[in-house]
Order: structure tokens, then C-alpha cells, then sequence
């Protein structure tokens, strides 16, 4: 980026992600942590993310995709790593050389693990996915007991070990939440008697592990929640000693002056009412923030919350600024840690009609992410 180009920067900080993981820790009391950097850590940066939950106390960490594992891996991180979602008819040596653990769905995918162990003389560390009921990833039950008794067989034959058994809740309701637990009962009966014996066992994300304690077992896969967002979209994340650890901001770069009635931005979805002041702000929907909160958004300038005027667009907003005063090279929050009175993520995400995971991950590339408190 040149000097010339707008501000646009997400500040993530770093010690609010190692005390919510240590907060976390406090509040759900499992003996195993995996803390979930997935999709660059929600927007907020793999690397520094892993670093930070690793030194609040998690002991392992997990991903979506082998890439994202082999991308830590490169980045000297040796803690245990899990990666759950794979391709069609993969290939997992490089995974396996990299000492990954492999979330495993399908049949095919423990064959591949096996296949991978005998070409890398490595044993393949496997976690059996059973679905409970979500109806996404997952073996179902009709081809638990196959996978169970395949797995090892595998495993006496000194190829894979299985560390894990898993699943994950839809979070419809509490009572379906149990049932899928339940039926993770029955999925850990049949792997007992396969005589597998599972170090970790897992099915609460987030929402779960905070508020439902029987879903917990020894390990809880936490995401958003280390990022001091909340897993729900009615309760904010101070309500369990969640810090948001992402700001995203700018700086004004132009402002003007605007009759009663004139219109603002594409369509004249905004009319002023009265005299008023604009501020231009070069962050738009091509840099994550939603087209769908035009109009309904806020954000922070000089001290106050103003109110987007009109449209989205693709690089900027518009907001006006009407009495507070604003100049060039102000500073501008779209949101942050709501206790210092800026707008939440949440907040974009009620303004959109969508969840606060939305709001962090999508943040686009021409946003840079800068690092406090290491
Ligand atoms: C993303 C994900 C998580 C983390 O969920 P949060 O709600 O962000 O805590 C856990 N487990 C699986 C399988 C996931 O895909």
C-alpha cells in the first residue's frame, strides 16, 4: 500500500484473545481447549491468532482445511492441529507428514488416511466424525459401526491412531442440542465396543460449551467466542467476560455540507432532513461491510455515533455527521469493543440481518490487520 491509499485497518488485539481464551477456560472447565482459527482466524490473522489462544491456555487448535493446517505448520506452530473438511478424494501425506490430525467423515477419507500412513511410514492421528444430527460432515450412524471396527483394525495394524471421536450441534434448541449428545453416546458405546478408547471427545462449539454443560465431555472446539464475539445473536459476548478483539477502522478523507432534502449516495435512499454535514469514509463492500446495512448502520466519529447515510458502496460510506464536528483525517471506528461506546460487530450484524461471524470473516483484502497487545 502507498501513502496515497486510504486507511483501512482491522487492530487486532492480541491479549484480548489470550484472556477471553483464558476466561473461556475458567468458565467451561474442560481438561482440552481447541481453539479454532478457521478461515484466518475469522478475519483476524492465523498465525497471531494461534499464538495468542496457545499462550491463554488452549492445547490445540483447529481448521477447516488442511491448507489452513499446513499454513500454521509453516509458520513453526507446533501445537496438536485438527483439520475436519476435505476435499473429494484426498490426498492427506503432506497432512500427515506434517503431523495433522485429520477429522474424518467418510470411509473413503479413512482410506485415504491409511493410505497416506503407509506412504509416509507415519501413523495417520485420526478424529472419527460421527453426525449427530446436523446432517453436514459426519458418518452417519448407519456407517458408524464399519467406521469403528475399520479404524481399528487400522490402528492394531499400527497405521492410524484414533486420538477423537466427534460432533457437532445445529444449536436449534436446547433439547435437540441433548439429543445429539445422546445419540454421541450411543456412537462412543459402539466405538467402545470396536475397542477404540478416544483421548478426546468433542461436540460443543461456542454456544454450546457456554451454556450447555453435558456437551462438554473432556474438549470444547471454541471459535467466535475467543474473538469476543457472542455465539448468540441475543445475548453480548460482556455477558461472559468477552472482549472483542477486532476494530475495524479508517479515517475521514472528505466532508461536505448539504442543503435540507438533498439526497446521498446511489439511489437518494438518505435525504438530509435540516442542513447538515457529511464525512466520507473510504471503507465499503468490497472491504466486508455489508451492502444489507445501508441505511441502518452506525459508526464512531469525534465521540459520537452517526448514522451511515444511504447506500453502501462498493469503497465507501457516507455518514452524516450533522453537529459533531468533523474534519479531514479524523478518526473513524465501524466497530469495535462496544464498552468504549462504539459500534459492535454485532451492531453491523443486526443492521444487516445477519450474525457477527458474517461481520468479522468477510472483511475484504484491501483492509490490513495490525497487531496490539502481544
Ligand atoms: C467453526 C466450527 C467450530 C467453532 O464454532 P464457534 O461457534 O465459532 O465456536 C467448531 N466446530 C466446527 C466443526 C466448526 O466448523
Amino acid at each position: 500500500m502507498t501513502d496515497a491509499a486510504p486507511d483501512r485497518e482491522a487492530v487486532v488485539d492480541l491479549g484480548a484473545v489470550r484472556r477471553n481464551v483464558e476466561t473461556l477456560r475458567a468458565t467451561i472447565g474442560t481438561e482440552h481447549t481447541i481453539a479454532v482459527v478457521k478461515a484466518n482466524a475469522y478475519g483476524h490473522g492465523a498465525v497471531p491468532v494461534a499464538r495468542a489462544a496457545l499462550a491463554g491456555g488452549a492445547d490445540r487448535l483447529g481448521v477447516a482445511d488442511v491448507s489452513e493446517a499446513l499454513e500454521l505448520r509453516e509458520a513453526d506452530i507446533a501445537a496438536p492441529l485438527l483439520a475436519w473438511l476435505h476435499g473429494a478424494r484426498p490426498d492427506f501425506t503432506r497432512t500427515v507428514e506434517a503431523n495433522v490430525e485429520l477429522g474424518i467423515s467418510t470411509l473413503d477419507q479413512l482410506d485415504a488416511a491409511i493410505d497416506a500412513a503407509k506412504s509416509t511410514g507415519r501413523v495417520a492421528v485420526v478424529h472419527l466424525k460421527l453426525d449427530t444430527g446436523l446432517s453436514r460432515n459426519g458418518l452417519s450412524a448407519d456407517a458408524w459401526p464399519t467406521a469403528t471396527r475399520a479404524a481399528r483394525a487400522a490402528e492394531t495394524a499400527g497405521l492410524v491412531r484414533v486420538a477423537g471421536v466427534f460432533s457437532h450441534l445445529s444449536g436449534t434448541s436446547p433439547d435437540a442440542d441433548t439429543a445429539q449428545a445422546d445419540a454421541l453416546d450411543r456412537g462412543l458405546a459402539d466405538a467402545a465396543r470396536a475397542g477404540l478408547d478416544p483421548e478426546f471427545v468433542h461436540l460443543a462449539a461456542s454456544g454450546a460449551a457456554l451454556t450447555l454443560p453435558g456437551t462438554r465431555y473432556n474438549t470444547v472446539r471454541l471459535g467466535i467466542s475467543i474473538y469476543g464475539l457472542s455465539p448468540f445473536s441475543d445475548r453480548e459476548p460482556a455477558e461472559f467476560g468477552l472482549t472483542p478483539a477486532m476494530t475495524l477502522r479508517s479515517r475521514v478523507v472528505a466532508t461536505r455540507s448539504i442543503p435540507d432534502g438533498q439526497g446521498v449516495s446511489y439511489g437518494h435512499t438518505y435525504r438530509a432532513s435540516g442542513d447538515t454535514n457529511l464525512a466520507l469514509v473510504p471503507v465499503g463492500y468490497a472491504d466486508g461491510l455489508p451492502r444489507q446495512a445501508s441505511g441502518a448502520a452506525e459508526v464512531w466519529i469525534g465521540g459520537a455515533r452517526r448514522p451511515v447515510a444511504g447506500r453502501v458502496a462498493m469503497d465507501q460510506i457516507v455518514v452524516d455527521v450533522d453537529g459533531t464536528p468533523a474534519s479531514v483525517g479524523d478518526e473513524v471506528v465501524l466497530f469495535g469493543d462496544p464498552a468504549t461506546g462504539v459500534p459492535s460487530a454485532e451492531d453491523w450484524a443486526r443492521a444487516a440481518g445477519t450474525i457477527g461471524y458474517d461481520i468479522v470473516t468477510r472483511l475484504g483484502s484491501r483492509v490490513r490487520r495490525t497487531y496490539v497487545g502481544e
